[in-house]
């Protein structure tokens, strides 16, 4: 694929949105008919740009997106999304006006945030969350009282109920029973809800995990956060057949060779040894990017004319070392890939959060500091552009 403007950036992220759109239309299929697909574009969409990604994904029928924060949800607005958002986290009271200003949604973490936005004064809509056993946000499923106090709170029109699980990763045994629980603990609450005359308008449970490991439920939304990006959280989560596609690739470029004599050390603290003579390329791109720094010492690589290239020493600010001896006709100016596919070879998002000992949420949320998204060439996507002036595509 052809991509916009990457001539002149040092380092950047190339975003496939149709491998975004794909993936929403590979969940919303297990989802079963009733259930419709909520994009979770918090912290950036996990650093695929929230704006550009939201707006395609309306585009396609997607009609409703959570983020974690007012100030996310204020920016999806300003960059022309219509649909519901709803905001996942705590909001202040003092934020009332401006969530009614914006038509946003808000979720109420418990009794007492409820009250608060209530005092506030201005009409808003809200959904409940129920915890039903993660003990994060949520009232508690299993009190009723609160729950129907919470809910006959003047200003608060409850349009949407919902819990979160926070184990539907998990293939034990007692992982499974845990998720049983939850789910029984969360439409039983609706249930009485409803039994009491108190409409919990849309309800919903499940995130990706929820959606790739639950049959399906009956929820009037399902929020997919990163499968929606085509990446699992860790590498044996995978399926052998896997229907999603990574939409995220990062590259950099080779800035400058260099010959290091066999017994010379190379970075900060000498920490890269040369064992014999060794062709180093110092690649533009660095842990104020969003990269772990550990990755450069924990075994991690880059693709440089389709072949793995160890990274040497330790990672700097804005610039690593790549051991690239094995791949001699290497030139400054060379694009290098960090994550993604370059000709046959792939490193996947997986592959290094495992290195780093994190999961792929991490690694890709916190990219993106000043590396530019580049979007593939399509007719559909000038389009795009032409129209977004507002979006990170810096060249
Ligand atoms: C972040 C988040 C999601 C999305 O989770 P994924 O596992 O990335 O799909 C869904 N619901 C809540 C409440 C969240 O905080």
């Amino acid at each position: 694929m052809t991509y916009e403007r990457a001539i002149t950036a040092r380092a950047w992220r190339e975003v496939d949105l149709e491998a975004v759109a794909h993936n929403a239309a590979c969940l919303q299929k297990r989802m079963g008919p009733g259930c419709r697909l909520m994009a979770v574009v918090k912290a950036d969409a996990y650093g695929h740009g929230a704006g550009p990604v939201a707006r395609y994904l309306e585009r396609r029928g997607v009609a409703a997106f959570a983020v974690a924060c007012l100030a996310e949800g204020i920016s999806l607005r300003r960059r022309g999304v219509r649909g519901l958002i709803l905001i996942l986290g705590y909001t202040p009271p003092e934020g009332a006006e401006e969530l009614a200003r914006w038509r946003l949604t808000q979720c109420v973490a418990d009794e007492a945030h409820g009250r608060a936005l209530s005092a506030a004064g201005v009409p808003l809509e809200a959904h409940l969350a129920l915890d039903t056993g993660m003990h994060r946000l949520g009232i508690p499923a299993e009190d009723h009282e609160a729950i129907a106090r919470t809910w006959a709170l003047p200003n608060l029109k409850v349009t949407g109920t919902f819990s979160h699980l926070c184990v539907s990763d998990g293939a034990s045994p007692e992982e499974q029973a845990f998720t049983r629980t939850q789910l029984d603990r969360f439409y039983g609450a609706v249930a009485r809800m409803a039994a009491a005359g108190l409409d919990p308008g849309a309800v919903h449970i499940q995130a990706s995990y929820g959606i790739l490991n639950l049959p399906p439920q009956p929820c009037a939304w399902a929020r997919a956060g990163i499968a929606l990006y085509g990446v699992y959280s860790r590498e044996e989560d995978r399926p052998t057949v896997d229907p999603l596609r990574p939409a995220l690739s990062l590259r950099a470029r080779v800035a400058a060779l260099r010959t290091v004599p066999a017994g010379e050390g190379a970075g900060y603290g000498l920490a890269f040894r040369a064992g014999e003579d060794t062709q180093l390329a110092v690649v533009t791109v660095g842990y104020a990017d969003g990269l772990p720094r550990m990755l450069a010492q924990a075994g991690g690589e880059i693709l440089i004319r389709g072949v793995r290239c160890p990274m040497a020493g330790r990672m700097c600010m804005d610039q690593l070392l790549v051991d690239v001896t094995g791949v001699p006709q290497t030139v400054p100016g060379d694009v290098v890939t960090l994550i993604g596919r370059d000709g046959g070879a792939e490193i996947r998002a997986e592959e290094v959060a495992a290195r780093c000992g994190t999961i792929t949420n991490e690694l890709l949320s916190r990219l993106g500091a000043r590396l530019p998204i580049l979007r593939p060439l399509t007719e559909f996507d000038h389009a795009l552009i032409m129209e977004a002036s507002d979006q990170q595509t810096l060249g």
